[in-house]
């Protein structure tokens, strides 16, 4: 039998890449990839369409009923849509359709970096100043020097949970002769607005969605709002049915009900007393959120991870992107508690 070196036979790129670590660490409470703690549970009648769904058929190419729920629930045409198995995939296509060099802030979302090396794309991350805004001066050097096709902000931004400021953001789009990604996956926990007005501005700007956050991670969709005749080269690379039709008849009846949105406002309030209790715990410094997590710094976040772990409590250990830090999610009221506790425990060196 042939023995290949699959290593090597890999493209070069590639032998260079770690898998994305989304592996299933056994624990009690799980507040490590900001999924909402509350399954949306879908009403009868949706059931009954759901089992209604010709499995022997392939799904809607253009996931047409779905856009339009998207397109009602955000106010925008759905010929500006184009939705995707998650807002990941979404930014797969924007990389492969437009290349590089893509340009970042870091810390941020790693999926950016890691599917521009997977695609042999130039990738670079310019670290975020000391109140995790950008570095608008540093950007600007980069945007003159190498004109990045892509930008990619994520505001509300992952892992910081802060917004980007506005006007940092909008000098960005300004500079910008590529195209600039606002990733807003986390929107729907912010106070700010967003940035969906701002397309018919700006044909240059994109912004990415997704339903993961507020409910839906199961479901793997997301969504990019632009310029049609932006979506019209990502539509091109776009594999012809992407997005499978239980979700489909899943999430365009979840857009029309109102019980995310009160799901949404339940995660605010408990973030508020997470992040005051926090506060209140010796040697932690949790940051102010627009999200549905929170970040918070330790001395030794090694180590308080593993020991918050051995409390059955799972966070994002964070401390390589940024020294001391780690990632929790805002879980239901019960396992904030159980995660507040674990954590004192922890702090008090018991
Ligand atoms: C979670 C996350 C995504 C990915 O969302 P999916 O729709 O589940 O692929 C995209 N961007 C940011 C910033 C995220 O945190």
């Amino acid at each position: 039998m042939k023995n290949p070196d699959f290593s090597k036979l890999a493209r070069k790129n590639v032998r260079d890449l770690e898998p994305y670590q989304a592996k299933n660490i056994r624990c009690s409470v799980k507040l490590d990839a900001n999924e909402s703690p509350y399954a949306f549970v879908p009403p009868k009648k949706v059931m009954d369409k759901v089992a209604r769904t010709a499995l022997n058929r392939y799904p809607d190419p253009e996931a047409g009923k779905l856009k339009a729920a998207i397109a009602r629930k955000i106010g925008v045409d759905t010929d500006a849509l184009l939705v995707g198995n998650g807002s990941d995939e979404l930014i797969y296509y924007l990389i492969i359709s437009f290349g590089g060099p893509v340009l970042y802030p870091v810390p941020t979302f790693s999926m950016y970096g890691i599917i521009a090396q997977a695609l042999g794309q130039r990738h670079k991350g310019i670290p975020l100043d000391r109140d995790f805004d950008l570095d608008v001066d540093k950007m600007a050097d980069y945007i003159k020097k190498f004109k990045p096709k892509l930008i990619f902000l994520s505001s509300p931004n992952n892992p910081t949970g802060n917004c980007f400021s506005s006007d940092r953001i909008l000098r960005i789009i300004d500079m910008a002769d590529g195209i600039v990604v606002l990733d807003e996956a986390y929107q729907p926990f912010s106070s700010k607005k967003g940035f969906l007005p701002m397309l018919k501005d700006y044909k240059h700007l994109a912004i990415l969605r997704t339903l993961s956050k507020i409910g839906l991670a199961s479901l793997r969709v997301g969504y990019l709002a632009a310029d049609n005749e932006l979506l019209r080269e990502v539509d091109k690379v776009r594999l012809p049915f992407n997005l499978n039709g239980l979700s489909q008849a899943v999430a365009e009846e979840a857009l029309r009900g109102s019980s995310l949105h009160n799901l949404i406002k339940t995660v605010i309030a408990e973030r508020k007393r997470l992040y005051e209790e926090l506060l209140n715990i010796h040697g932690v410094r949790p940051y102010p959120s627009e999200a549905n997590f929170i970040l918070f710094k330790v001395h030794d976040a090694d180590a308080v991870c593993k020991k918050l772990l051995g409390h059955g409590v799972l966070v994002r250990n964070m401390n390589t992107a940024s020294k001391g830090a780690l990632r929790v999610t805002v879980g239901t009221h019960e396992e904030n508690g159980l995660f507040l506790r674990a954590l004192k425990k922890t702090m008090g060196g018991k």
